[in-house]
């Protein structure tokens, strides 16, 4: 084995803890962790505060035309470790994970110029590899030619029950019915969308992970790397 750093690439369907698996990995590898779910949450919530997304409309070329006025980075918080969003020099890193902004973020990720802004500086972050990063398109678009990419899927049901708990934790009021509805109504919009739809990519090794505990799962990845690791 070589001290060879590594792309992982980690795509599935919504709220499959691919984060919560991605983050540690990264951690265990000393490797960067990019949460690309949350640059898209970014922009998603730029444009809402800008009045461009509501319910009732969503102004495309409004959002396009502001593009340029959106950074977005990642900050780590000294205290717990965790790499934060900072969306125009704001920590927003709370308020992207509110079912409103989930509510609203797969119709703004169908859109081509918000993706290739994106993916653009995606790619940027993991030019000197070292990086394991999550999203919807990582193994298919953004990193075709990554070391190791991970597909992560489960029920609908187990899915919407994990994010529920995590909602109500963060303080917000939303019903178990709303959340499902969201997982089901972002996979679909997600793996139908003309532009990078969600798919497994071709290598793609698929966990489904509705029966697996976070320390089975972790593992079963960690074995994976591992013997990738050890053919480099
Ligand atoms: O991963 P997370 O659930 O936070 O992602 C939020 C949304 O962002 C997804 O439902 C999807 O619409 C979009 N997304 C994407 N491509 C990525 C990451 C996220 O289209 N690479």
């Amino acid at each position: 084995m070589t001290n060879n750093k590594i792309i992982i690439a980690i795509d599935g369907h919504s709220s499959t803890g691919k984060s919560t698996v991605a983050r540690r990995l990264a951690k265990y590898l000393g490797y960067v962790y990019v949460d690309t779910g949350a640059m898209y949450r970014a922009v998603t919530l730029y444009g809402m505060r800008l009045g461009l997304i509501d319910k009732n409309h969503f102004d495309k070329e409004g959002l396009v035309a502001i593009l340029k006025d959106i950074n977005i980075r990642f900050e780590v918080n000294p205290k717990t470790s965790l790499a934060e969003v900072v969306l125009n020099d704001e920590n927003v890193s709370r308020e992207i994970r509110t079912l409103k902004v989930s509510s609203f973020v797969s119709p703004v990720a169908t859109v081509h110029e918000v993706r290739a802004k994106l993916v653009e500086q995606q790619q940027q972050m993991g030019k000197n590899k070292g990086i394991v990063m999550d999203g919807r398109d990582i193994g298919t678009v953004v990193f075709p030619d990554a070391r190791l990419k991970l597909f992560m899927t489960a029920t609908a049901k187990d899915r919407a029950e994990r994010r529920y708990k995590e909602l109500l934790e963060n303080g917000d009021q939303v019903t178990y019915e709303d959340v499902l509805k969201n997982v089901v109504n972002r996979d679909h919009i997600d793996s139908t969308r003309v532009d990078s739809p969600l798919r497994k990519a071709e290598g793609a090794i698929v966990i489904d992970n509705s029966n697996m505990t976070l320390e089975e799962q972790f593992a079963h990845i960690l074995n994976l790397v591992q013997e990738v690791l050890e053919c480099e």
